[in-house]
């Protein structure tokens, strides 16, 4: 047998390939190599060197190129995957396909991991004397005759600036060059003097410096967590080490950036979603490297190489952004949890509302709690108030207690915040006559009302269509909207209050790369003002005159059939509840409810999200529902119905009888959402209460399944401790 390289490939497969080593070169297990791949080429990442192959001789192909001397991938990341692979049932290709930046998973040199600036040119300086350019231009200009600029820099100070750099570098008056290695960061900002209980956390954590230790940083919006955070960062980079702080995608606002560079005074590398494929393969080298300290970034920051590793911070840990929803489907949380574990470093994680999995993993003695129960400006947790709707006559869906709210609230020259989690003017079109409503012909859900844009939109396929003027049925005109969205709060509230801006925050109103930004820093002034919006809101920023927050349309999560539907509406509502009042001014919250008796709400109100956790996990407990109880789901969906039935039962009855003696087993049956986009949608759950038990059992299973004859007829996709079952 001959000795070969095993090499994971890019591909949803549940193996690993096998080639002979290239002619030249000795590659070894993380390092990348060109092979030949079905008719083209394909990059891998060697898996195991020196293996014997199973295949004869004959049908093996040799690697065509060795593209790293050194492995690129360090031997932690390789073992972290691996596990990683295993756990999420995932093909391992597509694993450690997510761990490269995708400007390094072609066949092309490394860049140079120096950054570039954008700096003046000699013809931009003459422009700006001559104050030849206005506006962005010239603002642009100014900023960077001051000093040269990276792509982040820049984005921290001049949201839009990019369509102006575009304008400047065709007209040759500015370009980019290499930052000199000599340009010393930001000056720090002194901390302020930690309270108590902020002290008794860093010390907590900073005690286990250089060993695994999970932590559950429990505090309110606003009581000093990052500033906990931070502490423990600037130890660890005073020992020569790296930290890693995750946060979900809406954290990463420029003011957050700002504020940690500010403080830390190294260099903070930051990863995100719209960093341009270079620049985000030269920060993850400088993290490989040990040249970047801090690495602050979203999700998929998570596999960023630490070889200097001392920290691990996770914010806003219950946050379902951390969770990707497809190929391959890790948690970040946990897969921080398991590097941390791999390479002996303590992991933080923080949240106002910390997820049911780690408050049952505090109460298993896996991780340690750490609370910071008072917030340092010493203000009084905001009042809150039930408006109970069913005895009211509401004005588009407002109660006259929550229009008198608002209306003291700006009367007083502060702002307020009107939360409505669904976007569009009404989520029903009605016809009054026929009782027809719109309806989306892919999905056979209710189409969204757009006013502004004259269209009726699906949110679950994106499928569009112009606003009739008739019934398309019965040809009345009476077609009525039902129910509200942001865009006709927006409408209501700004009829009613003329005087004061009223701005919409959803993703209709922010799909422009900068202008979330742009409309809260227009909020962070002192005025009036009337905010509306999704949960996009929910977290960031502080708004220091905000002190009304008023909760509209929760109801449905009150009755949802997604058992973490309660977990979630009781998370979402404290944190928008936590947005008001947050500097030096009280702040007020109302919940507009149909079911102001519901018991998760009372709690929620009289005791707080603590206590209705706790109340929730013993729910769980008594049902036996995670994190009592380890979930697996089959997903899988095809233009027939038939194809979706088929394949789901030839893979229940795939299972190992023993196996299936020792699962739980629910189904085939269809999807909460059984048509999407056209496509039927059916499931199989698997669960057990040992995961030790389920991932024996369902290991050989996943790799079989794409094999089963059934299989090429649907997508499918397995989903390990899903999030939700959609
Ligand atoms: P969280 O991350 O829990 O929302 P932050 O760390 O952002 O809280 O703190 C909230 C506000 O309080 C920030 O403006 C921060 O600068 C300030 N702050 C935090 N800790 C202290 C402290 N010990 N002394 C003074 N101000 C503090
Ligand atoms: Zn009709
Ligand atoms: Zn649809």
């Amino acid at each position: 047998m001959p000795s070969v390289l095993r090499v994971a490939l890019p591909v949803p497969l549940p193996t690993l390939f096998d080639y002979l080593p290239p002619a030249a070169g000795e590659a070894q297990a993380g390092s990348r190599v060109l092979v030949p791949f079905g008719r083209g080429k394909a990059v891998g990442v060697v898996v195991e060197t020196d293996v014997e192959s199973t295949l004869g001789g004959a049908r093996l192909k040799r690697v065509l190129r060795l593209l790293d001397e050194a492995p690129l991938l360090d031997a932690e990341l390789m073992k972290t995957l691996a596990w990683a692979a295993d756990y999420w049932l995932g093909a391992p290709g597509e694993a450690y396909a997510n761990a490269l930046p995708l400007a390094l998973r072609e066949d092309k040199p490394l860049p140079d991991t120096h950054e570039e600036v954008w700096a003046l040119t000699v013809a931009g300086r003459s422009a700006l004397d001559a104050g030849s350019r206005k506006g962005g231009s010239r603002r642009l200009l100014e900023t960077l005759a001051a000093a040269p600029l990276g792509a982040g820099e820049l984005h921290e100070r001049l949201p839009d600036w990019r369509a102006a750099a575009r304008r400047l570098a065709t007209a040759g008056l500015i370009e980019r060059v290499r930052r000199a290695a000599d340009t010393a960061p930001q000056p720090a900002v002194a901390p302020p003097a930690l309270s108590p209980e902020q002290q008794a956390a860093v010390e907590a954590v900073s005690a286990e410096l250089g060993r695994f230790q999970p932590f559950l940083l429990d505090g309110v919006t606003g009581s000093g967590k990052t500033e906990v955070y931070l502490a423990l960062i600037e130890q660890v980079i005073a020992q020569g080490k790296q930290a890693l702080l995750l946060v979900p995608e809406i954290g990463l606002a420029p003011q957050t950036v700002r504020r940690v560079r500010e403080r830390l005074g190294v260099p903070v590398e930051v990863l995100h979603s719209n960093l341009a494929e270079g620049d985000r393969a030269r920060a993850w080298l400088r993290a490989r490297d040990g040249e970047a300290r801090v690495i602050l970034g979203t999700r998929s920051a998570v596999f960023t190489p630490l070889p200097r590793a001392g920290l691990i911070v996770v914010d806003e840990e219950h946050d379902g952004a951390y969770k990707q929803q497809e190929g391959f489907r890790y948690h970040a949380r946990d897969l921080a949890l398991l590097r941390g574990r791999a390479l002996g470093v303590p992991v933080l994680l923080g949240s106002a509302t910390p997820s049911l999995e780690s408050l049952a993993n505090v109460d298993a003695g896996r991780y340690r709690a750490l609370h910071l129960r008072a917030r340092p400006g010493a203000i009084r947790p905001p009042q809150v108030q039930i408006v109970d709707m069913r005895a009211q006559r509401l004005e588009h869906g407002l109660s006259p207690t929550l229009l008198s709210a608002v209306a003291d609230t700006i009367a007083r020259g502060e702002q307020a915040l009107v939360f409505r989690n669904r976007r569009g003017y009404a989520p029903v079109l009605l016809c009054h006559q026929c009782g027809w409503h719109a309806e989306c012909p892919r999905c056979e859900h209710p189409l969204t009302l757009h006013a502004g844009r004259r269209q009726l939109i699906c949110h679950h396929c994106d499928y569009h269509t112009r606003l009739p003027e008739h019934c398309p049925s019965c040809g009345a005109p009476d077609l009525k909207p039902q129910g509200q969205g942001t865009e006709r709060l927006e409408e209501a509230l700004s009829a009613r209050f003329p005087d004061v801006p009223v701005l919409r925050i959803d993703r209709e109103t922010t799909r422009r790369r900068d202008a979330f930004d742009e409309l809260l820093e227009r909020l962070r002034g002192d005025g009036p003002a009337i905010l509306v919006g999704t949960q996009m809101l929910a977290k960031g920023h502080d708004l220091p005159n905000l002190t009304l927050v008023a909760i509209v349309g929760v109801d449905e999560g009150l009755h949802s059939v997604d058992f973490r539907a309660s977990e979630r509406l009781a998370q979402l509502i404290v944190q928008v509840a936590g947005r008001a009042g947050r500097a030096s001014k009280p702040g007020r919250v109302i919940l507009q409810t149909h079911h102001p008796e519901h018991p998760l709400l009372r709690q929620l109100l009289a005791q707080g999200y603590a206590a209705a956790a706790k109340e929730l996990l013993a729910e769980r407990q008594a049902v036996q529902l995670p994190p009592y109880m380890h979930q697996v789901l089959l997903r899988a969906d095809a233009h027939q119905r038939e194809h979706v039935d088929a394949f789901l039962r030839e893979a229940r009855g795939a299972l190992e009888p023993a196996a299936q003696a020792e699962l739980g087993i629910a189904g085939p049956m269809p999807a909460p959402m059984p048509l999407r986009a056209g496509r039927h949608r059916g499931q199989l759950l698997v669960e057990a209460g040992s995961r030790a038990v389920l991932h024996a059992a369902l290991r050989p299973w996943a790799r079989g399944l794409s094999a089963l004859p059934s299989a090429r007829r649907v997508r499918w996709s397995l989903d390990v401790d899903p999030v939700d079952l959609y």
